[in-house]
């Protein structure tokens, strides 16, 4: 019996450290945090959960996408465009020529197809949005990545 005490409180040790663990993997947003982005498309540190793939409805993809503080997309454009929708943090949107947009949780962005973007995470805070892009006409176009500069325009 004396030894079960210690083994209890060990036992909710874990058990507190574990739960900690799962909640610095999610942020307050509704979807999956996902797996951290290997590719070269983003500046900074990513995370990707893809929504719905076995879903065979629609040609569109449905992605959960966190990014962290400073974290973006290079310039980009989406064929058939893009509706972005903003469920946590505060981010940043920008059109080619245009300023940009500061954008927070509820925001919708429509993203017309073929123009010249990014978006991404502001310097002091998470942004997770989802993106509904349709795959109709191509998938989506990746070009130069947004400098220092570009991103800390305002
Ligand atoms: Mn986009």
């Amino acid at each position: 019996m004396k030894n079960i005490v210690p083994l209890l409180i060990s036992v909710l040790i874990v058990e507190s450290c574990h739960s900690r663990s799962n909640f610095n993997n999610h942020t307050t947003s509704v979807f999956p945090k996902g797996e951290k982005v290997t590719n070269n498309n983003f500046t900074g540190i990513v995370w990707l959960q893809m929504l719905g793939q076995d879903d065979k409805l629609l040609n569109t993809g449905v992605g959960n996408v966190t990014f962290e503080p400073g974290a973006r997309t290079k310039w980009h454009l989406h064929p058939a465009g893009q509706i972005i929708l903003v469920t946590d943090g505060i981010g940043y949107y920008q059109e080619k020529g245009q300023p940009k947009k500061i954008l927070r949780k509820g925001d919708v962005i429509k993203c017309p197809p073929n123009v010249e973007h990014w978006h991404g995470a502001s310097e002091d805070s998470y942004f997770v949005q989802v993106a509904v892009t349709d795959n109709d006409k191509g998938s989506v176009v990746w070009l130069q990545p947004v400098t220092e500069e570009e991103y800390h325009k305002e």
